[in-house]
């Protein structure tokens, strides 16, 4: 049995949201670079530079790459064989991103409420999706999700019959209608099958993968790179202005569903794909 205590996952997810919100993944800041090598316009690849060196500064000076430092979202794989110590893992999380939020100066973006719109604060509740995996490892991710690229995102429970072409439709329609306000180039997180839930969260969590690997299976990784091309000539280009690369990638997670059931969902990530990991072993 691993042992892990509050405390040391407060710490380490305080972490998390700083690093997070300061140093983009160097597959990110990789996927920006060739980006900028292969645009075809003169004003979109003066702003990939730009954003690459608002990148830089903001690693080198330890500072938001962005005034939005967004909603965490926070991964937990745990294992079955792994206890929490000295308190309880959602306390410990939550203390971790105020924490995290406070001392990194980010901006605390969470109302208590739709309605009522009161901000509580510190950034917390965060969103914690678990998963009990096997094992003595515990891994957590914390991703800050900016409502700009969030907003644009959509699900539609789509019929058996639509068939592969109009789920390609919806993903590229669904960047389009969003242009310029998801803040391009996106990563475009699309999760197929599943019941409702489960296709909106597949769709998020194909956000975090690594931007150069290819989809789990075949079919995943034919539709991804059929979806990076459709998206890449619809001309919106790096942050709307015009251009050949509108996205950086496509993560395509399929899971099981209905027979009755094709659902789809379409999570949009900005240029800032903002995610720190860290795992216990
Ligand atoms: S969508 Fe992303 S880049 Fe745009 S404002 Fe929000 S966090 Fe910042």
């Amino acid at each position: 049995m691993k042992e892990v205590s509050a405390a040391e996952i407060t710490a380490k997810v305080a972490e998390l949201c700083i690093r997070a919100c300061t140093v983009l993944p160097p597959d990110v800041v990789a996927a920006m670079e060739s980006a900028r090598d292969l645009e075809e316009s003169a004003l979109g690849r003066e702003v990939l530079s730009r954003l690459l060196e608002n990148a830089r500064l903001a690693a080198d000076e330890s500072i938001p790459m962005c005034q939005d430092t967004g909603l965490a979202v926070v991964f937990v794989e745990m294992g079955e064989d792994v206890r929490v110590n000295d308190g309880h893992l959602r306390d410990a999380i939550a203390e971790g991103v105020r924490e995290g939020y406070e001392r990194g100066y980010l901006r605390k973006s969470v109302v208590h409420s739709p309605l009522n719109r009161c901000n509580t604060g510190d950034n917390t509740p965060p969103v914690i999706c678990t998963e009990i995996v096997p094992g003595e490892t515990l891994k957590i991710t914390v991703a800050a999700k900016g409502a700009g690229s969030e907003n644009m995102s959509r699900l539609k429970m789509m019929a058996p019959a639509d068939g592969e072409a109009a789920v390609k439709q919806f993903v590229r329609e669904t960047v389009e209608r969003a242009g310029a306000s998801a803040c391009p180039p996106v990563v475009v997180g699309v999760g197929l099958g599943g019941s409702f839930e489960q296709c909106a969260l597949i769709a998020k969590k194909a956000l975090l993968r690594p931007l150069h690997d290819s989809g789990p299976h075949p079919e995943a990784a034919k539709l991804e790179a059929e979806l990076l091309d459709a998206i890449n000539s619809t001309g919106i280009g790096p942050m709307g202005v015009g251009g050949r690369i509108t996205a950086l990638a496509v993560k395509v997670e399929t899971a099981p569903c209905h027979i009755a059931s094709m659902p789809v969902a379409v999570n949009l990530q900005c240029h800032a794909a903002r995610h720190a990991e860290h795992t216990w072993e």
